[in-house]
């Protein structure tokens, strides 16, 4: 585990960056990406002041959300989704930021109880044509959305990204921006303001580029490195 001070100082230094950056203040979500970090590093974070958890891979993250029940966290699941892992995704998280075909959503919103309040979900998008990221095509994002806002158990909140290595984040995320400007409007066109539509949430930037993901609009970035120091293994995100 951590120490104290260690993620003390990072949880304090991160949030000045997000509040140097941020328009308005509150405007950024703060969402910590744990993969390989400990259960007892979670218990940490969230004594000072973490409420946003974000796991990559499911057999990692169940036994974490286990020892974990007592504490009001809310998990993201932000790794690439097997169709295979949709039913335990539905039942164990708050919210899925990387649906990008409508299998997926459909799976996840019958899988989802209905006893539950309904899924949060994001599309992820592939704004930079990354042969090697998951991803839904731009052209595509506003079917989707509408495919998604029909399923009865989800929850379609926005759009997610992760850029490649050699984009230069601020013209990717600001096409991000512009992009859920684009849908946000075409979605509010069709099913106009009055309805359940929610479409609030921008989910883009890490460690290394979250003030230049704020710039552009970011509504949660989502820090591994920068809160818990470097990972020894899966450094890279799914
Ligand atoms: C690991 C991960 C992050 C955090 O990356 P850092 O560079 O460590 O901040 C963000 N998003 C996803 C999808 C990840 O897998």
């Amino acid at each position: 585990m951590l120490e104290r001070n260690f993620l003390s100082k990072n949880i304090a230094a991160v949030s000045q960056q997000i509040a140097a950056a941020e328009r308005e203040p509150g405007q950024v979500t703060l969402l910590a990406a744990t993969k390989t970090q400990s259960a007892d590093t979670i218990r940490a974070a969230h004594a000072l002041g973490i409420r946003n958890v974000g796991e990559n891979y499911l057999a990692e993250a169940l036994p974490k959300i286990q020892a974990l029940t007592d504490l009001q966290l809310t998990w993201h699941f932000i790794g690439r989704i097997q169709s295979n892992k949709t039913q335990e995704i539905a039942d164990h998280f708050d919210w899925v930021h990387c649906v990008d075909r409508a299998k997926i959503a459909n799976r996840l919103s019958r899988q989802r109880s209905e006893a539950a309040p309904p899924l949060n979900v994001l599309i992820q998008v592939n704004i930079d044509a990354d042969p090697d990221k998951a991803g839904i095509e731009p052209d595509d994002v506003a079917d989707l959305a509408e495919h998604i806002i029909s399923l009865p158990n989800l929850r379609l909140r926005g759009l997610m990204t992760i850029l490649n290595q050699a984009t230069d984040p601020g013209v990717g995320y600001r096409s991000m921006a512009q992009l859920a400007a684009a849908v946000g409007e075409q979605l509010t066109r069709r099913y106009g303001e009055a309805s359940t539509l929610q479409w609030d949430c921008l989910s883009m930037g890490m460690s290394g580029d979250m003030q230049t993901a704020i710039e552009a609009g970011a509504t949660i970035v989502r820090v591994g490195t920068a809160l818990f120091g470097k990972r020894e293994t899966g450094t890279s995100p799914a």
